[in-house]
């Protein structure tokens, strides 16, 4: 396995009103399919079929605060399966981020998707009907609001998400997570 992976990162912001973010980037329909066709699909607490109302949720805050990330690895052509341990600092980085603003803030964290950083993979407690470990801690994404990412970083931040091929990275990837909040003047 690689390690010791060099890169740059750089988070971009953006606030939108979430009234406006709902109306134009979510569309539930579309993502719940999307969700259900994947492994994690009710198997992590991270991932729907949530036990709530996820507008009623998000619709107590007024305000969105978007943060997209974007991370180039200084070596080009790196195997795609070490994507997942390129990103995890940046992953820890952000979560950390976004869990100290909502505390300050009394707000609402969106973190970006991806299997849960909190246990060792394939340890969920939510496939044996436990209750999670670590509820302080665990956010769901945008994703997994049903919120269109790619459209996201297109029209909003004006960055094309990437894919990989062959097998290799892509040139950069771009993750997304945001806080919901009514404060005014919050900042990154
Ligand atoms: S913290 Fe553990 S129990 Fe909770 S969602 Fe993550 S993996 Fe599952």
């Amino acid at each position: 396995m690689l390690n010791n992976f060099t890169y740059q990162a750089e988070d971009f912001t953006r606030s939108i009103a979430v009234a406006d973010y709902i109306a134009q980037y979510r569309d539930a329909e579309r993502f719940a399919a999307c969700c259900r066709g994947c492994d994690n699909y009710n198997r992590s607490w991270c991932c729907p079929p949530f036990d709530f109302d996820v507008e009623q949720r998000l619709r107590k805050y007024e305000n969105l605060l978007l943060v997209a990330t974007v991370i180039t690895p200084t070596q080009k052509g790196l195997p795609i399966s070490e994507s997942r341990a390129l990103i995890r600092p940046e992953r820890i980085r952000l979560d950390k981020q976004l869990l100290l603003l909502e505390q300050k803030h009394n707000a609402l964290s969106a973190s970006y998707v991806g299997s849960c950083l909190y246990c060792p993979e394939g340890s969920c407690t939510r496939p044996l009907g436990g209750e999670c470990r670590h509820p302080e801690l665990v956010r769901p994404s945008l994703e997994a609001y049903g919120f269109d990412i790619g459209r996201t970083t297109k029209e909003l931040f004006g960055l094309e998400l990437q894919w990989g091929r062959d097998g290799l990275m892509p040139e950069r990837f771009i993750m997304v997570c945001g806080l919901f909040h009514n404060d005014e003047g919050v900042k990154w």
